[in-house]
C-alpha cells in the first residue's frame, strides 16, 4: 500500500492570518507596477494598523499592480502563525528584522511546496512518486523550523534537488505528446506565437513577455518559471498546462475565452467578454512563428530595477538557474528583475524574490 501523500500547510495564501509581511518585508521601486518606492522592512504606506491594505479595491487604479500579481503560496501565514506564534511584528520590535529575513525564505519553500503537490497529483509522473513526495516532506520540514533554522537552509541546493525532480515528472507527463517543442530558458519576448500548437512544450524559464500567445495551444505545456508578463492569451488553451500559477496568470492578458486548468482562476482585471474580430489564433500568417522576433512590444518592467511584475514564479524550480522566489522585489510576478540568471538579489540579499506571484493583495476590509 502507498503511503498517502504528505499534507503541508496551505499553500494558498490568506491575507487575514499574517501580518502582512509582504507588505512590509519586501521592496519595491516606483514604476509601472508601483507608485512609490518602498525599501525592505518598511511598511507600505497603505498597510493598516490591521495589517489591511487601505486600497485592496483599487490597487491597479492605484497604480500598485505588482501587488495583484504576488503570491505568498501562503508563507505569510506560516511564518505569522506558526514560526512567530501568532506575535507580529509591531509586538515583537526586536523580532521584526528577523521575521523579514525568514519570509521570502518560507515563501521560496513554499512555491516548491505548491509544485512538488502538483506534480504527486500527475498520474504519468507515477514513477518519480516517491521521490517527490521525501522531496514535499523535506520541504515542509525545512519550512517548519525555528528562525534560526529557516535561515540557515541552503535554499539554491534544495531548489536544484527539487528542479530536477519536476522535470522529471514533466518529461514523464509530456512523453506522449508527438512532436512537442524545445523552449525551455528561451528568449520569446514579444515572440509571435499566436494560434500555435505548443503542446507538451518545455517552456521552463521562459521568457515570455509580451508574447502573442492568443488562440495558441498549451496544453501539457511545461510553464514553470515562464515570464508570461504581458503575454497575451486571449483564447488560448491552458487546459493542463504543467506549474502554471496564478501569479503568472494574473500578469499575462487573457480573456473570457482562455480556458484554463482546474484549480486556477480567470483574474478579475481581465476582460469578461472574448474581443470583436478574428478569433484569437487566425490570424493570417502568424501561426506558430515560434520564436519570431521581438515584435514590438517593449521588454516590460523587467528588471530588477523595474520591480514589475509578472509573470515568473516558478523560476527557481525552473532549473534554468533561475530563482523562483525567495525575495526579491514585490511584484515582479516572475520573480523577474531578478532573476532570469538566478543572481539576483532580493529582499533579503539572498536572491530574488519571486514575487511572483498572484497575489490578489491584502484584504481591504471595507
Ligand atoms: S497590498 Fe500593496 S499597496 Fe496594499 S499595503 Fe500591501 S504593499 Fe501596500
Amino acid at each position: 500500500m502507498t503511503a498517502p501523500d504528505p499534507t503541508p500547510v496551505s499553500l494558498v495564501s490568506d491575507c487575514g492570518s499574517c501580518f502582512g509581511l509582504c507588505c512590509v518585508a519586501l521592496p519595491f521601486a516606483a514604476g509601472a507596477d508601483f507608485a512609490v518606492d518602498k525599501s525592505a522592512g518598511t511598511p507600505c504606506r497603505n498597510l493598516q494598523t490591521d495589517f489591511t491594505c487601505g486600497i485592496h479595491a483599487r490597487l491597479r487604479d492605484s497604480g500598485f499592480q505588482g501587488c495583484t500579481v504576488y503570491d505568498c503560496f501562503g508563507a505569510g501565514q506560516r511564518v505569522s502563525q506558526v514560526t512567530y506564534g501568532g506575535r507580529s511584528w509591531r509586538e515583537e520590535p526586536p523580532a521584526a528584522s528577523r521575521m523579514f529575513e525568514v519570509f521570502p525564505v518560507v515563501r521560496q519553500l513554499h512555491e516548491l511546496l505548491r509544485y512538488l503537490t502538483e506534480a504527486l497529483s500527475l498520474a504519468p509522473a507515477r514513477p518519480v512518486h516517491p521521490e517527490l513526495r521525501r522531496a514535499l516532506a523535506e520541504t515542509d520540514r525545512l519550512a517548519a523550523g525555528t528562525p534560526e533554522e529557516i535561515l540557515a537552509v541552503d535554499v539554491p541546493a534544495h531548489r536544484q534537488t527539487v528542479a530536477e525532480l519536476l522535470l522529471k515528472a514533466s518529461e514523464l507527463v509530456r512523453a506522449g505528446v508527438p512532436r512537442r517543442r524545445e523552449h525551455r530558458g528561451a528568449d520569446l519576448f514579444g515572440a509571435r506565437l499566436r494560434g500555435a500548437d505548443l503542446r507538451g512544450a518545455n517552456l521552463r524559464g521562459a521568457l515570455l513577455v509580451a508574447a502573442d500567445l492568443a488562440g495558441a495551444d498549451l496544453r501539457l505545456a511545461d510553464l514553470i518559471g515562464a515570464d508570461l508578463r504581458d503575454a497575451n492569451v486571449a483564447g488560448a488553451d491552458l487546459t493542463d498546462a504543467l506549474f502554471l500559477t496564478q501569479a503568472q496568470l494574473n500578469a499575462a492578458r487573457g480573456d473570457a475565452t482562455t480556458r484554463l486548468p482546474a484549480g486556477l482562476t480567470r483574474p478579475a482585471h481581465w476582460p469578461r467578454t472574448a474581443p470583436a474580430g478574428p478569433a484569437a489564433g487566425e490570424a493570417a500568417g502568424t501561426r506558430g512563428s515560434t520564436g519570431a522576433g521581438r515584435s514590438g512590444g517593449r521588454r516590460s518592467g523587467g528588471g530588477a530595477q523595474g520591480g514589475r511584475s509578472g509573470g515568473r514564479s516558478g523560476g527557481g524550480a525552473s532549473g534554468d538557474g533561475r530563482q523562483a522566489g525567495g525575495r526579491g522585489q514585490r511584484g515582479s510576478a516572475s520573480g523577474r528583475g531578478q532573476d532570469r540568471d538566478g543572481r539576483g538579489q532580493d529582499r533579503d540579499g539572498r536572491g530574488r524574490d519571486g514575487r511572483g506571484g498572484g497575489r490578489p493583495g491584502r484584504p481591504g476590509r471595507g
